[in-house]
């Protein structure tokens, strides 16, 4: 090795201790927010666990972006379990806070904090609770603040969009096995089999700037209505096909300039990375190409997010949890960084 280069690494890199002298000032004013101007960074696994590790706060007031837990799973067609989805979520570590590829500190461009979970009147009623939900959305929209929501399982999207669409119907990405777009049976129409039929049927949902990506298994009589309304469904095999940026640019040509909800159910994921939810199916996207997905849809008008169906106890691992709260922080990131402005 080169003794002068040696000399002036060691010059440069032997006694540092805090990252304030970088070459690159994006990665320095990173590094600042990570770590204390003494050289310490905080226990990743001490404290009061909160989505992202975000600060707690008690109410939504003046706030841009409030972290919810929805832990509500009477919509569930099979496998219970995702009321301990927002739990589990929370309990990830070292998720962000820098992200790579919109080269920033998503809290740091915004005020946003986790403000616990939506309040439940009974843990008994499916439709009492999507009331509960709905109310508590529109609370937050008529403060102006933007939800950014752990689940529960896919039936707490349906009262999210009712708040959020309410008088102009917003556009959806949405990553999904199902495209959970049935009617009712065993006299219900509000399981989480169906919450994007209601959204359009209620006018708060735009289907023809809806797209659908991952969809498989044996569901496809079920989705109809995804078709008959005019929204766009990326199955499984038209997806390996056309590949990740192919797919990303369907999605932002098909939601436009218009504001913009994005629902990720992770049992549109391989069941080898998420596991942990309950109607598995094999064959989904791995975790790198949704990310890279997510991470290609800068610049939409994004109002909303969430990633339901985590049902850790079927996950051992822990995988399904730690996949579910990164897709959190890069809804979190598009939300922020990647907004269009
Ligand atoms: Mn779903
Ligand atoms: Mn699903």
């Amino acid at each position: 090795m080169d003794e002068a280069k040696l000399t002036s690494l060691r010059t440069r890199f032997a006694d540092r201790e805090v990252f304030t002298d970088g070459e690159d000032p994006v990665l320095v004013a990173a590094g600042r927010q990570v770590q204390s101007p003494d050289g310490r960074r905080s226990l990743p696994y001490s404290g009061i666990p909160t989505l992202l590790g975000m600060p707690a706060a008690a109410s939504a007031a003046g706030l841009d972006i409030a972290l919810v837990g929805v832990p509500m799973d009477l919509g569930v067609s099979n496998r219970p379990g995702a009321r301990f989805g927002p739990r589990a979520i929370r309990s990830i570590e070292r998720i962000g806070p820098y992200h790579p590829t919109f080269r920033g500190v998503p809290k740091s461009s915004v005020r946003a904090a986790d403000i616990g979970d939506v309040p439940f009147r009974s843990r008994y009623s499916l439709e009492q609770s999507l009331e509960d939900i709905e109310h508590f959305y529109a609370g937050l929209k008529a403060g102006g603040v933007r939800p950014l929501s752990a689940g529960g399982d896919h039936s707490i999207t349906y009262p999210i969009l009712q708040a959020l669409g309410k008088g102009a119907p917003v556009g959806l990405v949405h990553i999904d096995a199902h495209c959970d777009t049935m009617g009712a049976y065993d006299g219900s129409k509000f399981h989480h089999g169906g919450p994007f039929r209601l959204a359009v049927l209620d006018g708060v949902l735009d289907p023809e700037r809806t797209i659908q990506i991952g969809i498989r298994g044996s569901s496809n009589m079920y989705w109809e209505f995804s078709h008959a309304s005019g929204m766009t469904v990326i199955y499984m095999e038209d997806f390996m096909r056309l590949g990740v940026d192919a797919v990303a640019e369907m999605a932002r040509k098909v939601v436009g300039d218009g504001p913009v909800y994005v629902s990720v159910d992770v049992d549109g994921f391989d069941p080898a990375y998420a596991p942990g939810t309950g109607t598995p199916e094999a064959g989904g996207l791995e975790a790198r190409e949704g990310l890279a997905l997510l991470r290609a849809l800068g610049g939409l008008n994004v109002v909303g997010a969430d990633v339901v169906e985590v049902a850790p106890q079927y996950d051992p691992t822990t995988n399904t949890s730690q996949l579910a709260a990164q897709l959190l922080f890069e809804e979190f990131a598009l939300m922020t960084l990647g907004r269009r402005s």
